[in-house]
């Protein structure tokens, strides 16, 4: 969805030592994907791609919550009953997604896949649900009761009926770790380009920086300006592509944990950090918390920068973009 607010330009040059940029636009995760290279030929271009597709593939059978097999269904399956083996690697993805619960009081949290679903984003929902039924949805939301044994490598949900669920970073984590591998195979530079959210590194073979534009949620025609991003990730989360409408209003997809009801008063958030994983779930994170406390805790956060625009269509920027038209 994101492509509505970013899109990357991309200069196919010969310029330098002879370098290309190669892109490759296909379906993972339940998510467009685009994956720019710079390589020297198409084959070795071709190569790199299909490295990353395999590697966002591997992170997708670890986080799916619909593969009965993936590790996350098995510690799902197992709520409340008992600890389940994981890989170190999903072990430390929801170790930090934990902290990010932490550090913003709860907005974000992994275990709001437990929710029922009183919000359905197919049209089935008219009108408002009872505050009861509202209420009585996060019953079993609560990142404080997950336990992690990183002795022994387990997950624990302490809860029966409890579950997690990684909507709101696995695009980011997957990019990131797509990205590092390319790195380690020497790709000079790259995007990964999941849905919008772009994880970027080294530089464009004419020399330029990877460029995003940043336009109007409200009229993407009007662009607010070009920021160039260099070894960064840029996420935004938005309301306007999964929504419900109750009597003229929009209610999306992201859900306060802490009290069942939609997120309100914005319409993108968009955050600029080293690490796709932390944009994604940051981005995620501010929607909740809305624009006076998340600018303030974006603002306390070394290296990561964010863009609100509210449903206004007014923009607010935490204090260290510095870019003057926005
Ligand atoms: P998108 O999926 O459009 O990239 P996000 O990264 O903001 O947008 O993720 C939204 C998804 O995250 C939702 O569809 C849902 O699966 C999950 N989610 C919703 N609310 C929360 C929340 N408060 N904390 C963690 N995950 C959430
Ligand atoms: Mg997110």
């Amino acid at each position: 969805m994101k492509n509505i607010i970013f899109y990357c330009l991309l200069f196919v040059t010969t310029i330098g030592n002879a370098q290309k940029t190669y892109t490759q636009t296909l379906k993972l995760m339940g998510s467009r994907f685009d994956i720019t290279v710079v390589a020297e030929n198409e084959t070795q271009g071709n190569e790199y791609i299909q490295l990353a597709i395999e590697e966002i593939q591997r992170i997708e059978k670890l986080i799916s919550s619909w593969d009965p097999k993936s590790n996350t269904s098995k510690i799902n399956a197992n709520a409340g009953i008992k600890p389940v083996k994981t890989s170190p690697e999903l072990v430390g993805l929801i170790e930090r997604c934990t902290k990010i619960s932490q550090i913003t009081d709860g907005a974000f949290d992994i275990t709001y896949a437990s929710m029922d679903k009183i919000w359905k984003f197919d049209g089935s929902v008219t009108e408002m649900p009872s505050p009861e039924k509202v209420k009585a949805s996060v019953s079993k939301v609560g990142y404080q009761n997950i336990v992690i044994d990183k002795l022994n490598q387990t997950v624990f949900l302490k809860k029966v009926g409890m579950k997690i669920g990684f909507g709101a970073v696995g695009k980011g984590y997957a990019a990131d770790v797509a990205k590092k591998l390319l790195m380690r195979k020497g790709v000079k530079a790259g995007i990964i380009n999941a849905s919008g959210d772009m994880n970027t590194w080294g530089i464009q073979p004419n020399g330029d920086f990877w460029e995003v534009a940043i336009t109007n949620p409200k009229d993407k025609t009007k662009a607010f300006g070009m920021l160039p991003i260099h070894n960064n990730a840029v996420v935004t989360s938005g309301n306007y592509e999964k929504f419900i409408l109750i009597n003229g209003k929009r209610y999306t997809h992201i859900i306060d944990p802490r009290t069942g009801y939609p997120a309100h008063g914005l319409s993108s958030v968009t955050i600029f950090a080293p690490k796709a994983e932390l944009a994604d779930a940051l981005a995620t994170s501010v929607f909740v918390m809305g624009k006076e406390i998340g600018l303030n805790r974006i603002n306390q956060i070394p290296n990561v920068e964010c863009i609100i625009v509210d449903d206004e269509g007014n923009l607010y920027k935490s204090n260290n973009i510095l870019f003057n038209k926005l």
